[in-house]
């Protein structure tokens, strides 16, 4: 069996062969910031997907060596998202538990001359880093004495020094073509409360020096990032390498970022509408959080289907959402039960049919087993108005005056009457049930084309439906600012009337509203007063592989 690679595969499968390495490690790093978004589906697909082809492993780990933003709330809520994605971390680990490590490598740099500790402020350091087309200055302290960096550095540790007084650098080649290779910082004094450790330490590891040594540390072969790395990649490996971290050492292999059209894709701006009130909150149906996705009722395996399909690449590009939304469509086809619901109803007297019944109607056609469920129906009911045309257009299906339809899972109907207003709008229909004309049981002899959906008007439910929408509108004219593109009509209340088996819904559970779109009941559901968020539409323009 041949199954296709993507790149990232195609290294590992070479690194295996040449016996570089002979298991695959791979981890996701979350930094504990912010709620996950849908391009981390991604990337934990592409992370725990590895570890599963290669029979690796994978961690969890959360990159939280920046004191100041992290939360034991975001912690909890990333966990509760990857294992509603279906996946499960080898080990879990928090980066801050490896302080003690990184400190001991960055004493071991200025031991080998590698690394000094620098006087210079944040500007000076910029100031002096050059540019893309001219080399850097080489800083006043980059030649002190080991023994001068390694007191110095103990007592920027222990706290004898203000925040920015001091940093220690890295000591690798002002003139290097990568500016990240100037020597970067790779510790700064930060006299702030960690989350983890508390009040033990006051000077914190810059990222690019941390990650390689969380990566080291932990045995990861293959450290899978984005592409805004790349530029970072050789700092990373001069860093394991300089570290005498022993073989293999973990290589980083970058790739393009998820980029959906209409769709935010950073902690930092989705934090803002929730800080802002905006939003519901972190979970609002309409944010690209997965607990937003997961609440709007987008099935995890959607989303894993959804990344599977968009493949992984080297160069950035952007996704149509039409793209997610037909993966989801195709999910919720197969495996939601059909229940019958009127948006805007109208009202439907059949005057020869008196007293009631329960009629067994299918649940979903297209499960293994179909079942039915016993949904009333009697004289009065409410169909959508949108299905009954006073003055039709040619080949229109649906009920028109002396027409007939059929009532989804009941009887065929014909009409009879059109009541109007003095306006002329319709405000009632009379229609007669065609005899012997039951479902799964028609011998009426009559054939109709059209098949509509009704609620019962005795015991249909009134609820509300929110309708949703992007949280952006389409970028005109060049504007990009999310800011100016928040779209104030992205949620629409709207009542329905839908069939009393509703009552019976748990929150989460989702349905297709006949002919209409998929549909989740919302946990804002009360006192008997319920919410359904909308999933997606039942159509739209957009081709799924095309
Ligand atoms: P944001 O910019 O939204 O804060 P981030 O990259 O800072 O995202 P991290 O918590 O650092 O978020 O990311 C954890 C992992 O998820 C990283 O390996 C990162 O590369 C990956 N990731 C983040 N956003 C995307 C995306 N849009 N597509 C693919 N992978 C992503
Ligand atoms: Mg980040």
């Amino acid at each position: 069996m041949e199954e296709s690679r993507n790149f990232i595969e195609e290294i590992i499968d070479s690194d295996l062969a040449s016996g570089k390495v002979t298991t695959v490690a791979t981890r996701f790093p979350p930094e504990p910031n912010g709620y996950l978004h849908i391009g981390h589906a991604k990337s934990l697909c592409i992370n725990f997907g590895i570890a599963q082809k290669y029979n690796g492993t994978c961690n969890l780990r959360f990159d939280d060596t920046n004191p100041c933003k992290e939360d034991q709330e975001y912690v909890n809520s990333i966990k509760a998202d990857i294992e509603w994605l279906g996946f499960k971390w080898d080990n879990l680990y928090f980066a801050s538990d490896y302080f003690d490590v990184m400190f001991d490598c960055a004493v071991k740099l200025i031991n080998k001359g590698l690394a000094y500790v620098s006087d210079e402020t944040a500007d000076e350091i910029r100031e002096r880093r050059g540019t893309l087309t001219e080399p850097g200055i080489e800083s006043p302290y980059r030649n002190r004495s080991v023994e001068e960096n390694l007191k110095l550095f103990y007592e920027m540790r222990d706290g004898k020094y203000a925040d920015g007084a001091k940093v220690l650098r890295a000591k690798i080649d002002m003139s290097s073509p990568n500016v990240n290779m100037r020597d970067p910082i790779i510790y700064r004094v930060l006299h702030a409360t960690h989350h983890n450790t508390g009040d033990k330490w006051c000077i914190y590891p810059m990222y690019d020096f941390a990650h390689p040594i969380e990566d080291a540390h932990e045995g990861i072969t293959h450290s899978i990032c984005t592409l805004e790395f790349e530029d970072h990649r050789p700092l990373y490996d001069w860093v394991v390498k300089n570290c005498d971290f022993p073989e293999p050492l973990p290589q980083q292999i970058e790739f393009a970022r998820l980029n959906i059209t209409n769709t935010i894709m950073s902690k930092r701006y989705l934090k803002k509408l929730v800080d802002e009130g905006k939003v519901l909150g972190w979970d609002d149906p309409r944010m690209p959080t997965l607990s937003g996705l997961r609440r709007r009722g987008i099935p995890a395996e959607a989303l894993k289907d959804f990344c599977e399909r968009i493949g992984v690449s080297k160069a950035n590009s952007e996704v149509e959402e039409g793209y997610l939304y037909s993966c989801v469509r195709d999910n919720l086809n197969q495996n939601t039960d059909r229940v019958l619901a009127v948006f805007d109803p109208l009202k439907v007297v059949l005057t020869n049919y008196d007293g009631s019944e329960e009629l067994a109607v299918e649940n979903n056609p297209n499960a293994e087993n179909v079942t039915c469920r016993n949904v009333p129906f009697s004289r009065e009911l409410y169909i959508d108005r949108s299905d009954f045309a006073l003055v039709p257009p040619p080949k229109y299906y649906r009920l028109k005056p002396d027409g007939y339809v059929r009532l989804k899972g009941a009887y065929i109907i014909h009409c009879d009457e059109a009541l109007t207003d003095s306006e002329g709008n319709v405000t009632e229909l009379h229609c007669s049930v065609v005899p012997n004309s039951k479902s799964g049981n028609d011998e009426s002899g009559i054939k109709v084309k059209g098949v509509i959906q009704w609620v019962d008007a005795a015991t249909c439910v009134d609820v509300t439906v929110r309708k949703l929408q992007s949280l952006l509108t389409d970028p005109v004219d060049g504007i990009t600012d999310f800011n100016q593109r928040f779209n104030e009509d992205s949620m629409k209340l709207v009542s329905a009337k839908v069939e009393p088996s509703l009552k019976n819904a748990k929150v989460g559970d989702k349905f297709q509203f006949m002919r209409v779109g998929y549909y989740v009941l919302d946990r804002d559901s009360k006192d008997g007063q319920l919410v359904f968020n909308e999933i997606v539409g039942l159509k739209d323009g957009f081709k799924a592989g095309k």
